[in-house]
């Protein structure tokens, strides 16, 4: 159980906000104020690894059970479980576990990835696009001819090295949630086992 790279996870989580924060200033690209459409694909997918500094997270608040009940309830494959949406405004919501949000979370709208060509190409989002056109147009059209921006592989390859023997493919992010929390859970629990047996022994 590698749950110790939690802060080196935390650390490379520091310098995507860093970077996207430095491409938002940049581009002046911004999210649409309170949207979570992209919150709501069935798509949004994360490794097990990027979902320990939530874990951690719930384990210390104590709803680590409460979450997998969530979980088990919703389904792994459904809509993530951490979305709350807005109940006025449609597109609007939020994230509850937002400051332990895993890679795609804080990289969606403002990173790249590598085109046939092997040339970074912007991911830029339909509702950037519609409610700026034009800087989303000139971001397009920059990147590939260096403007700097955060990449994907970049630090998904830095999180899946800390644990080369988790599954480096990204899996739907309920089930990455479920799996990090009971490997959290399970790493405590033996802890915690072995701290007694140590007391016992001693
Ligand atoms: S973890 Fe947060 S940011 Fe990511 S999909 Fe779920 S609600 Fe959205």
């Amino acid at each position: 159980m590698q749950n110790n790279i939690i802060p080196q996870i935390s650390e490379i989580y520091s310098h995507i906000d860093k970077e996207t924060e430095a491409f938002r200033n940049r581009t002046s690209l911004q999210c649409p104020p309170g949207c979570g459409k992209c919150c709501t694909s069935v798509k949004v997918e994360a490794t097990v690894p990027e979902m320990l500094p939530l874990a951690q997270e719930l384990f210390r608040q104590g709803e680590w059970s409460r979450w997998l009940e969530r979980i088990a309830a919703a389904g792994d494959e459904r809509k993530c479980v951490f979305y709350q949406p807005d109940p006025v405004i449609s597109v609007n919501g939020r994230c509850l576990v937002y400051p332990w949000r895993p890679t795609l979370c804080r990289l969606f709208g403002f990173a790249a990835v590598k085109n046939k060509k092997g040339l970074p190409e912007a991911v830029i989002c339909g509702h950037q696009k519609k409610n700026t056109p034009d800087i989303a147009a000139a971001v397009k059209a920059a990147v590939p001819d260096g403007l700097p921006i955060p990449k994907f592989t970049d630090f998904s390859i830095r999180i899946s090295s800390l644990d080369p023997c988790s599954e480096i493919r990204p899996i739907p992010i309920n089930r990455a949630a479920r799996l990090a929390l009971e490997r959290y859970g399970l790493a405590m629990q033996l802890a915690g086992s072995d701290s007694a047996e140590k007391a016992e022994t001693g």
